[in-house]
């Protein structure tokens, strides 16, 4: 089985959930609260994919819904800005977009991830950007991005972008080989919890009130 970054931290915050979902093929309820994730990164990723990349500007065919107008407006401005910028300069060669929500897979590390966007640079080195909703730990982003250099360890990826449209900032993220290594020992870790069947539930109020196999839970733990 390969693992990606969010079933491996699913596991970590309560491995009966994780059996739910990854092992016993349970359908998890809906939760709202993710769906702006899914649409926050869809609308960027159709901006990319059809309104700057290809096309050379942004075009007004590309409308944000007017609940995301705050979060969205940010990264709108700064990456049209930046785009023409580039092109006022014909520099637009100093970044050439690489991939976006792709999916990976990594058999040596036994992972599989979706990358938000990877430009390539001029110098052929990668840029890594992710686009984050809700709140961010920076250990946690560190984290997160120790987890892509694995994934994607036959590139060279120089600079970590974080877009983070609550507070609608972007950060530059450093990483160190220290934060690698320990992100492939998590990795190790949880392949042989799982391995050796540890599938103990982990009850916690937050953790439990967002968790969509609480129905499942309710019948057997009688929570
Ligand atoms: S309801 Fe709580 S204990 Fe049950 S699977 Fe979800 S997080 Fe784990």
């Amino acid at each position: 089985m390969l693992l990606s970054k969010s079933s491996i931290r699913q596991y970590k915050t309560c491995p009966q959930s994780f059996k739910f979902g990854h092992i016993d093929k349970l359908k998890a309820a809906e939760n709202k609260l993710y769906q702006k994730g899914t649409d926050i990164h869809e609308l960027c990723s159709d901006f990319f994919g059809n309104y700057i990349y290809e096309n050379g500007f942004v075009s007004p065919n590309f409308k944000i819904p007017e609940k995301y107008e705050t979060e969205l407006g940010f990264f709108l401005e700064r990456e049209s800005k930046r785009y023409q910028y580039l092109m006022k300069n014909d520099r637009l060669d100093i970044f050439e977009p690489y991939l976006k929500e792709k999916f990976i897979r990594n058999t040596k590390y036994g992972i599989h991830g979706i990358p938000d966007r990877i430009d390539k640079t001029i110098n052929n080195n990668y840029v890594l950007y992710e686009y984050k909703t809700g709140y961010v730990n920076t250990r946690d982003i560190a984290k997160e991005l120790g987890f892509y250099l694995l994934l994607m360890d036959k590139i060279d990826i120089k600079v970590f972008k974080l877009y983070e449209f609550k507070k609608q900032r972007v950060l530059n993220i450093g990483v160190n080989k220290g934060i690698v290594t320990e992100v492939e020992k998590d990795i190790n870790n949880v392949k042989d919890k799982i391995n050796n069947q540890e599938f103990k539930p982990v009850i916690s109020d937050n953790g439990c009130f967002w968790c969509g196999y609480k129905a499942y839970c309710e019948e057997i733990l009688k929570l």
